[in-house]
C-alpha cells in the first residue's frame, strides 16, 4: 500500500542564538537560572518598554544564513505575529514576516534509507532547498510537570522570553522520514561548527516542526499536510513522520480525507495525537512592528562574515573521503564536530599514516572517551601523542593488542610512551625464534587440543593464538605468531 503513495516533507526548525544577552534587551540568556530572574521591562512585556536590536545577534544570524547558502537582505522588516499564550505577556511575538532576514539558501548533503540495522543504505548526494531564515524572539516557558501542584496549576517562567530565535523554513523537497532525518542532523552540524547554536534538543535550543502529507504517485499536486511538534530529538521526528505516512494513508484508503491540522508526538506511546486545527497566517495579524526600524545589513558587514567562515562539515566530508580515501561512514564520523575534524586531521600529519589514524581514532578512542565522558579536544591524548603510538605500531615496535591495552593508560595520564611501553612488559616480540620457543611449549602443554585440531577441529586455531598471546603478555607480533602457529600447528610438522 505504501507504494501507492509518495511523501512530501518541510521542516520548519528554531534555533537559539547562543548570544549572552537577549535579542531586544540586555537580559542573560543563561540557561537553568532561577526562573523569572533574567528579566526585565523589555522582556516581561510592560507597557511603554522599547526593544532595541542586540547587534551580536545580526552578526549570529549573518554567519548561520551565509552557512546555509542564503541570500541576506540588505533590508528586512520586523513584525509583530499576535496570540494569546500565558507564557507570552505582550499578546505579541516580534517575528518576521514579510522582508525576512534571508532567502533562497539550500544544502547539499548524503542521504539514504538505512537498513533494518540502521546503516545507510543507497546513499546519494541531494539538495534540499531553504525557503528562508527569519529571525524573531523566543516566548517563555510553561511548566505543568515535575511542579509542586503540577496538576492543578501552571507555572511561568519568563527567562526564555525574548531570546534570540533563527527559524529556518525549509521547501517541501524531502521525500522520506530519512531524508528530513538527516537534513536536521546536517544543520545540527552545520550550527555547531560556525558556534551560533548548541544545537540541544532535549534542552529545546533547537526545535523541529515537521509538515507531512503523501500524494498518489503519479500525482503532481501536494495532499493536505499535517504539523507535527514536539519533536525532542532526530529519532522522534524521523519515527513521528512514519507514523503520520502511515497513518495518512490509512486515512485515505479508509476513503476518508486528511485534516489541516497540528500534531502532538507521544514519545511514550509511539503516536501522534491530534492539538488543534492549524492556524492560517491571518489569524496572527501581522502588522510590522512600530517600535523597530527596518533591519539594514550592509554588505561590507556579510563579506567580512563570510570570509571568517569556516570550512563546513559537507566540505570537510568530501575532503576527507578524497584527499585520505576514507569511506564515506568514517569521513562522516570523524567530520562531526570542528574539534574531531581538527584531532584526525593533526593526527594523520603527525603519523603519517591517515588510515590508521582514523581508524584508531574511530574504533578505539572516541569510544574510551565516551566512556569516560571526556571530549576530545580536552583529552590527554594530545594528536601528538596518539600519532606517536600509531608510528610504534607501524614501526613493528609494539603490537596492536599492547596498543589497545596502552590507550586507557594514555588517557588517565601524560606518561611518556616509552614509559608506558616499559610498564607492560617492553614491546612487541618480532624474533621468530623466540617465538618459535614459545609455540614449542605451549604446544607440548597441550597435547589434546593438538590432536582435535589436527583432526580437523580448526576452530582450536583461536585457541592457540589466545595461549600464545597469554604467555607473551600480547607483545607477540601477530602476524608472525599467526604464520609460525599455521607453520607448526600443521599435521606432520
Ligand atoms: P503555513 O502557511 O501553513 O505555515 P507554509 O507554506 O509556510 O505553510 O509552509 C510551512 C512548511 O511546510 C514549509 O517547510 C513547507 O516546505 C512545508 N509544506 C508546505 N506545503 C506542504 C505540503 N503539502 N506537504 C508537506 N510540507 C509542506
Ligand atoms: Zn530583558
Ligand atoms: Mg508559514
Amino acid at each position: 500500500m505504501r507504494d501507492k503513495y509518495g511523501v512530501v516533507i518541510g521542516l520548519e526548525v528554531h534555533a537559539q542564538l547562543k548570544t549572552d544577552s537577549k535579542i531586544f534587551c540586555s537580559c542573560s540568556t543563561r540557561f537553568g537560572d532561577d526562573p523569572n530572574s533574567n528579566t526585565c521591562a523589555v522582556c516581561l512585556g510592560l507597557p511603554g518598554a522599547l526593544p532595541v536590536l542586540n547587534e551580536k545577534v545580526v552578526e549570529f544570524a549573518t554567519k548561520t544564513a551565509l552557512a546555509l547558502n542564503l541570500r541576506v537582505n540588505h533590508e528586512s522588516i520586523f513584525s509583530r505575529k499576535n496570540y494569546f499564550y500565558p507564557d507570552l505577556p505582550k499578546g505579541y511575538q516580534i517575528s518576521q514576516y514579510k522582508e525576512p532576514f534571508s532567502e533562497h539558501g539550500w544544502v547539499e548533503i548524503m542521504t539514504g534509507d538505512r537498513d533494518e540495522t540502521g546503516h545507510p543504505r543507497d546513499l546519494q548526494l541531494k539538495r534540499f532547498g531553504i525557503t528562508r531564515m527569519h529571525l524573531e524572539e523566543d516566548a517563555g516557558k510553561s511548566l505543568h510537570d515535575g511542579m509542586p501542584d503540577s496538576d492543578t496549576r501552571t507555572y511561568v517562567d519568563l527567562n526564555r522570553s525574548g531570546t534570540p530565535l533563527a527559524e529556518i523554513v525549509s521547501e517541501p523537497d524531502f521525500r522520506s522520514s530519512w531524508e528530513a532525518y538527516d537534513y536536521v542532523q546536517y544543520l545540527r552540524r552545520v550550527l555547531q561548527y560556525v558556534e551560533t547554536c548548541d544545537t540541544n534538543m532535549e534542552e529545546g535550543s533547537l526545535r523541529c516542526d515537521a509538515n507531512v502529507s503523501v500524494r498518489l504517485v503519479g500525482t503532481e499536486a501536494f495532499g493536505t499536510k499535517v504539523e507535527l511538534k514536539n519533536l525532542n530529538s532526530v529519532r522522534f521526528l524521523q519515527r513521528a513522520l512514519e507514523y503520520e505516512i502511515d497513518r495518512q494513508i490509512e486515512v485515505i484508503e479508509g476513503g476518508g480525507e486528511v485534516v489541516q491540522e497540528t500534531r502532538l508526538w507521544n514519545e511514550h506511546e509511539n503516536r501522534t495525537y491530534s492539538m488543534r486545527s492549524k492556524e492560517d497566517a491571518h489569524d496572527y495579524r501581522y502588522f510590522p512592528e512600530p517600535d523597530l526600524p527596518p533591519l539594514r545589513v550592509e554588505q561590507e558587514m556579510i563579506e567580512r562574515v563570510r570570509a571568517a567562515l569556516p570550512e563546513l562539515p559537507e566540505a570537510v566530508r568530501r575532503r576527507f573521503c578524497e584527499e585520505f580515501g576514507l569511506s564515506h561512514e568514517d569521513a562522516q564520523v570523524l567530520s562531526a564536530t570542528r574539534a574531531l575534524a581538527g584531532y584526525f586531521e593533526a593526527t594523520a600529519a603527525a603519523s603519517g599514516n591517515a588510515r590508521s589514524s582514523a581508524n584508531w581514532i574511530k574504533n578505539e578512542l572516541l569510544r574510551e572517551l565516551d566512556a569516560r565522558k571526556i571530549e576530545v579536544e580536552s583529552s590527554l591524548v594530545t594528536p601528538a601523542r596518539l600519532a606517536e603510538l600509531l608510528i610504534e605500531i607501524d614501526g613493528g615496535r609494539i603490537s596492536g593488542a599492547q596498543a589497545k591495552e596502552l590507550l586507557p593508560r594514555m588517557i588517565e595520564a601524560a606518561t611518556p610512551l616509552a614509559e608506558l611501553v616499559e610498564s607492560i612488559g617492553g614491546g612487541q616480540i618480532n624474533d621468530a625464534d623466540v617465538l618459535r620457543e614459545i609455540v614449542r611449549e605451549i604446544i607440548a602443554a597441550n597435547p589434546k587440543q593438538l590432536e582435535q585440531y589436527r583432526g580437523g577441529k580448526e576452530a582450536l586455531f583461536g585457541f592457540f593464538v589466545g595461549q600464545l598471546m597469554k604467555a607473551t603478555n600480547k607483545k607477540a607480533n601477530a602476524q608472525i605468531a599467526n604464520d609460525l602457529l599455521k607453520e607448526m600447528l600443521a599435521p606432520g610438522s
